[in-house]
């Protein structure tokens, strides 16, 4: 077996820890090595799971006085196991993980913040419903200015016959049997550190101490029902693709009166026709015709927003690149606007008539319409487009 670190080494605090500090700098440590910030880490993920392990002893008053005393060595025979499923590390410490939005951040500002209302539901009979994830497709257009949108999803929602309990009235229940009402199973387990009682939840009620002895008839003891809902989604811009928003509560019911779980919205970016985004910023192809390019003058170009005139200036090179300030997409956290990037590509017709042609074929000998040869001074598209994010 390989050796174990300390607890208390792992989590980088001393044995004299209070609660409080065990906590913070298991959150420290679970945010950093987090699998959705560490993808494809092997070492980040052992690291994630070994702070589950230590925070799980050390945040439990009756294992911190056994593993203080016995060491690794004490926890055996105890409920406690190893983290091998990531999700479940998740599901166990909720109230760590509540309200951090990986992936997407940014949106816990938005719902509710990080102290979640939602408490640990660990040994009472209640089990929180899942949550449900939808997808959620957005144009550029909404994305540049925030919008608001309603989804219809189904869920569950509590019975509302029976109040969520799941019983047909007062009288459907009846004291567990195997508990006798206390909700728990004791156990005396021998080791060669002594004698432990083992506590854990009746398996028959699920730790609620009675059982249900007639069903309610609605919800057939379930205590939730399917539903049919519409929820109203803000979508605030700036939003990317893979982003997601917390709707804390709006999943499904948990049975039997457990609380909800949440609705998970993720942004879809529609690939728009005619704009390519780049963070903030969006680009748009401006063709313009041989005329155009040479003598200047105002045009009219798309924006997210409508149309808008811009001016150019003469002698206007394919590959170069305009900026209108302000034109993108406003910045998810600043708020402030990106810029529309307008790469001028020239025209050129294939079909002309007689008299475009002998003016072309006069443009040809004229000096000053002779190319100069390419340098290395001279700049490609990408050197321009390197020259305005840097
Ligand atoms: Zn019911
Ligand atoms: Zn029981």
């Amino acid at each position: 077996m390989a050796t174990k670190r300390d607890y208390y080494e792992v989590l980088g605090v001393p044995r004299n820890a209070t609660q409080e500090e065990i906590k913070k700098a298991y959150r420290k440590l679970a945010m950093q090595y987090h699998p959705d910030r560490n993808p494809g880490d092997k070492e980040a993920e052992e690291k994630f799971k070994e702070a589950a392990e230590a925070y799980e002893v050390l945040s439990d008053p009756e294992k911190r006085r056994r593993y203080d005393q016995f060491g690794h060595e004490g926890m055996r025979g105890t409920d406690f196991r190893e983290w091998t499923d990531i999700n479940d590390i998740f599901e166990h410490f909720r109230d760590i993980f509540s309200g951090t939005g990986f992936g997407g951040s940014i949106f816990d500002d938005f719902f509710g913040g990080s102290t979640s209302s939602r408490s640990r539901t660990r040994g009472t009979a209640v089990q929180r419903g899942s949550d449900l994830r939808v997808k959620m497709k957005l144009t550029l257009e909404e994305i540049a200015t925030g919008v608001s949108k309603k989804i219809k999803i189904k869920r569950y929602k509590k019975c509302s016959a029976c109040n969520g309990n799941g019983a047909e009235g007062s009288s459907g229940y009846r004291t567990c049997p195997t508990c006798n009402g206390t909700g728990e199973i004791r156990q005396v387990s021998r080791s060669i550190f002594g004698q432990f009682v083992n506590i854990t939840t009746c398996n028959t009620c699920n730790g609620e101490g009675r059982i249900i002895s007639n069903p309610c008839k609605i919800c057939n003891g379930e205590g939730r029902v399917q539903e049919e809902a519409t929820v109203t989604v803000d979508i605030p811009a700036g939003v990317s693709n893979g982003n997601y928003l917390t709707l804390r509560g709006e999943g499904n019911a948990g049975r039997r009166g457990g609380p909800n779980g949440d609705l998970i919205v993720v942004i879809e970016e529609v690939p728009h026709e005619i704009f390519q985004r780049q963070g903030d910023d969006i680009i748009y192809e401006l063709n313009l015709s041989i005329p155009e390019a040479v003598l200047g003058g105002e045009v009219e170009v798309p924006t997210l927003t409508g149309r808008a005139k811009i001016k150019l200036e003469p002698g206007l090179s394919p590959g170069k690149i305009l900026r209108m300030k302000g034109k993108g997409i406003p910045n998810i956290n600043t708020k402030r606007n990106g810029d529309q990037l307008i790469v001028v590509n020239i025209y050129v017709p294939t079909k002309i008539s007689q008299q475009e042609k002998e003016i072309m074929q006069t443009l040809l000998n004229s000096p000053n319409f002779k190319p100069k040869e390419r340098t290395k001074k001279t700049k490609n598209i990408f050197e321009h487009f390197k020259d305005i994010w840097n």
